[in-house]
């Protein structure tokens, strides 16, 4: 039987309607599981820890990336497989963080939530809860099939910093529009292990939670008209994205060009990312996007913001990096992402 952990951190999936104000707000996990007498039948060994009080996503942070990841390292060697709870509007972010700080992982870690809470009738709750435990709790023979930190959300298994929520109000609200969905479920479980990750080297599971203060990280999306003298009123940040258009294309105007290159040249560095969900930065591939090069600007590919900004909250000031080594590191797939 696979002893599965269940971390219930809240959102929607645990929330029920405060008659007072209207507004739906987190419950603990035993109400949940009141809900849900499914759970009891399953042939697993589950055994939760919740935070308490539930947060709604949009409270969870570095300090609840931190619990989490602390939380899977010290019951690594006794659970087959994790479930995390959590809210949706957020779920990408701290999937992203906890691959980053789950090195070396060689079980599953799947996160999912709900749109809908579980008591309301037409919920997708049960049906993320049930299947999300399934793949928990999937081995192939002795070794987990999933071994990373995955979504599983509408029927569809998601790598965790490569997913995105784009619907707020559709069932089917994730997305990994740069790389294909690691497993979907319908009658039967469809695994696509060619997109599976799987380490290499022969290390052993550790954690590193170490994320650097954002203070000096900024985060720009570039809007037609903008303004960027701003820039110099933020002698503080040393890292800046910048959310450009398309491929990577920049207004060749110099209330745009110039406070980015007096950034760079204090020692700032730019990291590039794209407006468009589907496809990344090429450098170069428009006369628009010459400069960068010449900027020595970090190339964000196809990376979703989720990811990118959590990859360098994870890399900057690293204890183990130079600052000379961040740009490197960047641009090197630490997760898959
Ligand atoms: N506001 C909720 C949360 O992220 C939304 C959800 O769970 O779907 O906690």
């Amino acid at each position: 039987m696979k002893k599965i952990l269940i971390l219930y951190t809240g959102g929607t999936i645990g929330m029920v309607k405060n008659p007072t104000t209207e507004s739906l707000e987190p419950v603990d996990f035993q109400d949940l599981q009141k809900k849900l007498p499914e759970l009891a039948l399953l042939q697993m060994d589950i055994d939760v820890e919740s935070f308490s009080p539930a947060l709604d996503s949009s409270d969870v942070g570095p300090k609840e990336w931190k619990r989490l990841a602390h939380s899977i390292a010290r019951r690594y060697d006794e659970f087959h497989g994790f479930l995390i709870l959590h809210g949706t509007d957020t779920m990408s972010y701290t999937a992203s963080a906890l691959s980053m700080m789950l090195k070396n992982l060689r079980k599953p870690v799947i996160i999912t939530g709900s749109q809908l809470p579980l008591g309301d009738l037409r919920s997708d709750a049960r049906e993320n809860l049930l299947t999300g435990l399934t793949f928990a709790a999937l081995y192939d023979e002795n070794s987990p099939v999933i071994q990373e930190v995955a979504i599983y959300f509408e029927y569809k298994l998601f790598r965790g910093n490569r997913s995105t929520k784009f619907s707020a109000e559709d069932f089917d609200a994730y997305q990994s529009p740069n790389y294909p969905i690691l497993a979907e479920s319908g009658v039967r479980l469809k695994v696509f292990y060619e997109n599976l990750l799987r380490h290499e080297n022969t290390q052993a599971f550790t954690i590193d939670d170490y994320l650097c203060n954002p203070e000096e990280l900024h985060f720009i999306r570039l809007l037609p008209g903008i303004d960027l003298g701003h820039l110099s009123y933020l002698p503080n940040i040393k890292i800046l994205f910048l959310q450009v258009f398309g491929s990577g294309t920049l207004p060749q105007r110099q209330d745009i060009i110039k406070p980015i290159q007096e950034f760079v040249s204090k020692g700032g560095k730019i990291i590039i990312l794209s407006q468009c969900m589907q496809g990344g930065v090429e450098f170069g591939k428009y006369e628009n996007s010459r400069i960068f090069p010449l900027l020595k600007a970090i190339s964000g590919r196809d990376m979703t913001p989720e990811s990118a900004w959590i990859k360098a909250m994870h890399l900057w000031k690293h204890p183990a990096l130079s600052s000379h080594d961040f740009q490197a590191y960047f641009e090197k797939s630490l997760a898959g992402e």
